[in-house]
């Protein structure tokens, strides 16, 4: 059976009708005219999810089979391809996390296809309090290549990157072994001198992960890791749009910098897609979810307990605020993240698997997913 897709290109806006045949992309032709607003793209890949609609992925589950709702969830926003991420734990918790993964993912073939990686955030970050954020101060330690190598084999060559900060000494030789694994280092919850960051990049980190969060609320003027990470012309970054983590002034500018090295992610947590209320979190304790999707400690909205928002709604953010185009927002949130780790990457080509959108955008300019292809089979709608 054939599935014929039609809408303006998500590049440039240009009339495109793309044949899907046996999961895979058939043909993709320029047409004349496609209906107004409708738009046809990839799938987004979000490489920092935590957890989603009350599920985590660091918390043991009594039924691993539970975790395959993240992945629905997810797809039903548009969301074809994500990693689990894994923070700051013991080394035995971390192990049991990422061997939960990997089971998971062997009992099913959905969650097998849309769980492309698993992002290892931690533990080898700083202690500091501020840079640390929310991650348990008793399990972060200096990089340990031989944890990490156990790891990588426990997780089947799933380990695709890792957060961490290069203030540790041994740092640069820990990140060259990760670029012999073909793993991307991230650099993240960190408290690193200038001279520690521009060591990392050399060595070959090559992002910063939710670049402008998990800092210091003050920091000096200059010299600081914030400069450094910005100045590093070989450092893409991830930037968590939710509306709360980060001021539309400050995304403008990583969006001046950074340009086409700026990359969306989600980095939601468990109580992300669930109803407003009061929680009792796994990392924060009690916790308040508003109706505008602003996740707090509570009784304090000042301190955040995480992002609770999918990558579609970063997105949407980005777009009512007019911060980027619908061609740029949607490009932060799929191609951008895939050619980290294929730079060659190219979109909606001739036999491609077929993960691909189709969504309308509204007068306010925000997206709405009309419909959603994994493998070329169409997706129910949350
Ligand atoms: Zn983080």
């Amino acid at each position: 059976m054939e599935t014929r897709l039609i809408g303006k290109s998500f590049l440039d806006g240009k009339p495109l009708e793309i044949l899907i045949s046996e999961g895979k992309i058939k043909s993709v032709l320029s047409i004349e005219t496609s209906p107004e607003n409708v738009w046809v793209g990839p799938g987004f890949t979000d490489i920092q999810v935590n957890g989603y609609g009350g599920l985590d992925y660091n918390a043991i589950q009594s039924d691993v089979l539970a975790l395959g709702q993240i992945s629905r969830k997810l797809l039903s926003y548009g969301v074809t391809s994500h990693f689990p991420t894994i923070i700051t734990n013991s080394p035995e918790k971390i192990s049991a996390l990422i061997q939960q993964v990997v089971q998971h993912r062997k009992m099913d073939s959905l969650a097998q296809s849309c769980i492309t990686g698993i992002h290892i955030e931690g533990p080898f970050i700083s202690p500091e309090d501020g840079p640390r954020g929310a991650h348990y101060r008793e399990f972060v330690q200096a990089p340990n290549w031989n944890l990490f190598q156990k790891w990588i084999e426990e997780s089947e060559g799933l380990i695709r990157m890792i957060t961490l900060s290069p203030e540790w000494e041994g740092s640069a030789s820990f990140i060259e072994k990760c670029m012999e694994y073909g793993i991307l280092v991230s650099i993240g919850h960190t408290n690193a001198s200038h001279a520690q960051i521009l060591e990392a990049v050399t060595a070959g980190a090559g992002l910063s992960t939710h670049l402008g969060n998990g800092m210091h609320g003050i920091i000096a003027r200059h010299p600081n890791y914030l400069w450094s990470q910005l100045a590093a012309e070989n450092l893409s970054a991830t930037i968590i749009a939710d509306g709360f983590h980060l001021p539309a002034e400050v995304i403008q500018v990583f969006r001046k910098v950074k340009a086409e090295k700026l990359i969306l992610v989600s980095d939601s947590v468990a109580l992300a897609g669930m109803p407003p209320g009061d929680y009792d979190a796994a990392v924060g304790g009690k916790v308040t979810l508003t109706l505008n999707n602003k996740l707090h400690l509570f009784g304090n909205p000042n301190t955040l307990a995480g992002s609770a928002m999918n990558i579609l709604q970063g997105i949407n953010f980005l777009l009512k605020n007019e911060q980027t185009n619908l061609s740029e927002a949607w490009q932060m949130a799929s191609i951008r993240a895939q050619r980290l780790f294929d730079t060659s990457f190219e979109p909606i080509q001739i036999g491609q698997n077929a993960d691909l959108i189709v969504a309308e955008q509204a007068p306010d300019q925000t997206l709405k997913i009309l419909k959603v292809l994994k493998n070329g089979v169409e997706i129910p709608l949350d």
